[in-house]
């Protein structure tokens, strides 16, 4: 039995950072064993049939720009194991309310073909970004060190850090311009007002076009089921259905690495850890949350325009403006009429998604931390204001309030589904000046609260791993 073994390495949480965390030990040669709440790896990467039989939605996270193009999980023979990436035409698609749509593509020159005054601006922006993408990407999804491209990463640095809203209405001249990029800024999950909310907008846009925005074939759950079997292959045990609640019920061993939040941090581990390093983690700021929705439909989204067929994902909402105030109202605390919708359409690629011509949805808006407003009516019409007849095709939904977010996953506190806010102070240094190491020796964070912070990419893992072996091995 586990309990009675001694490991090397001991990860709390199966996310794709706790995954990533454990097969880098298991990779380093030490004994590791995972211990996950749930009945299946994965975390925020989970599927499942939530609606209707036959029609898999992906629960959290759908899309992976990160994922592909992250340093750690290219090195890893994932493919092996089942992984397979399907790459829609575009990467995004964004409505108007004339009918018409933008696309970001793979190229470059084909996005900014679209962008009619701002085509110039664009290309200038994102050519030398993408060309350098690889490199950068070294430093970017990384915690703060001495950069290994320290040029690039200033130039990059010297956008990234301006609010989203002032380094669009300074770079674009077209307001639909503007509302591509301020869709994907609002990722950040913060006021486009804010410091640092462009680094989002550029980070995705720039991905679209160095390494695409792909979803995985048969769901989300095939990308958490390759990297469990990896870990296995290496030697690594998972123990599903086993909660936490204290450090103490773990089997001894040199380092715990901790897939969690700080709020949970301090509830399993709140002996070991100094008074003064536990007050820092209780002055870590939560962000905004997420509503979600799944849908089971008869067809395919009748959108307006066309374009947007050949998008996985696709922004709602039709301004700059209109974006703005919906994230200022939700980080405010208050209710918004017309959500920014971020939706996904995946069986539109992926045919095992859903029976043969019906279709799968997947959209989510942000909401206060911890709201319980219903904003199934909202977000439904801001779908249906793009793809009139959108309603007639639902055929089930399955609604995920913030409340039922962090239910099935504790790191979703509130609903934030980034592990903190990423605002200035929380952006580098995350969740403590510390980042992964705690003030209890061999106790480490390795959860999407450390650097490089949200999204699907393990690098928080895989550094905490390192730092971990570093320390003590
Ligand atoms: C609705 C939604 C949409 C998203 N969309 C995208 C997207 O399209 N692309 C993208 O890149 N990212 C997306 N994300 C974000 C992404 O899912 C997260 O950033 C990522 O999963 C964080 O990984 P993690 O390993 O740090 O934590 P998680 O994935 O949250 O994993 C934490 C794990 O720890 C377990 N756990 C918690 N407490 C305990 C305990 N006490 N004992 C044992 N186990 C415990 C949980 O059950 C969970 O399995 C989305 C998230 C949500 C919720």
């Amino acid at each position: 039995m586990a309990e009675r073994e001694r490991y090397d390495a001991v990860v709390v949480g199966a996310g794709p950072n706790g995954l990533a965390a454990a097969i880098t030990m298991a990779q380093a040669g030490k004994s590791v064993a995972l211990f996950e709440a749930n009945g299946c790896a994965g975390g925020g990467v989970c599927s499942a049939e939530v609606t209707l039989p036959g029609f898999v939605h992906d629960l959290c996270s759908s899309v992976y720009p990160l994922a592909i193009g992250s340093p750690f999980f290219r090195s890893l023979p994932l493919a092996q194991h089942g992984l397979e990436w399907i790459h829609p035409p575009a990467a995004l698609a964004h409505p108007f309310d004339d009918g018409t749509a933008l696309l970001v593509e793979r190229s470059v020159e084909e996005t900014a073909s679209r962008l009619g005054d701002d085509e110039g601006a664009y290309r200038k922006l994102m050519a030398p970004l993408a060309a350098e993408w690889e490199s950068l990407t070294i430093d970017i999804l990384a915690p703060p060190r001495w950069p290994r491209r320290p040029l690039q990463l200033a130039r990059f640095g010297w956008s990234a850090i301006q609010p989203a809203r002032r380094f669009a209405e300074k770079t674009f001249s077209g307001g639909r311009t503007q509302a591509l990029f301020a869709g994907l800024a609002a990722h950040s999950m913060l006021p486009l007002e804010y410091w640092g909310s462009a680094a989002f907008g550029l980070v995705l846009g720039v991905t679209a076009h160095a390494v695409g925005w792909p979803i995985v074939r048969g769901g989300a759950q095939k990308l958490a089921d390759a990297l469990t079997a990896y870990l296995r292959s290496l030697g690594g045990e998972i123990f599903l259905h086993h909660p936490v609640e204290s450090l103490a019920e773990l089997p001894s061993s040199r380092v715990v690495l901790c897939d969690l939040t700080p709020r949970q941090l301090i509830q399993i581990a709140r002996h070991r850890l100094s008074r003064n390093y536990r007050e820092k983690l209780q002055k870590f700021r939560y962000g905004m949350g997420a509503f979600k929705i799944d849908w089971a439909l008869s067809a395919a989204v009748p959108w307006r325009a066309a374009e947007c067929r050949q998008a996985a994902t696709v922004h709602l909402s039709a301004s700059l403006a209109e974006i703005a105030l919906s994230e200022r109202m939700a980080w405010a605390g208050f209710q918004t009429n017309r959500p920014f919708v971020l939706l996904a359409q995946p069986s539109l690629f992926d045919e095992s998604r859903a029976p043969a011509g019906k279709h799968t949805l997947w959209a989510y808006c942000h909401v206060p931390n911890g709201s319980v407003f219903d904003m199934t009516d909202k977000i439904e019409t801001q779908i249906e204001r793009f793809a009139p007849g959108f309603r007639d095709t639902i055929l089930a939904r399955c609604v995920s309030s913030p409340v039922e977010l962090e239910r099935r996953n504790a790191n979703l506190v509130g609903g934030d589904i980034n592990g903190g806010a990423p605002i200035l102070s929380q952006l580098f240094l995350r969740p403590t000046r510390r980042l992964y190491a705690t003030s209890s020796p061999g106790l480490y964070l390795c959860s999407s609260s450390t650097p490089p912070g949200g999204g699907v990419h393990g690098m928080c893992g895989y550094f905490a791993a390192r730092k971990a072996l570093r320390d003590r091995f």
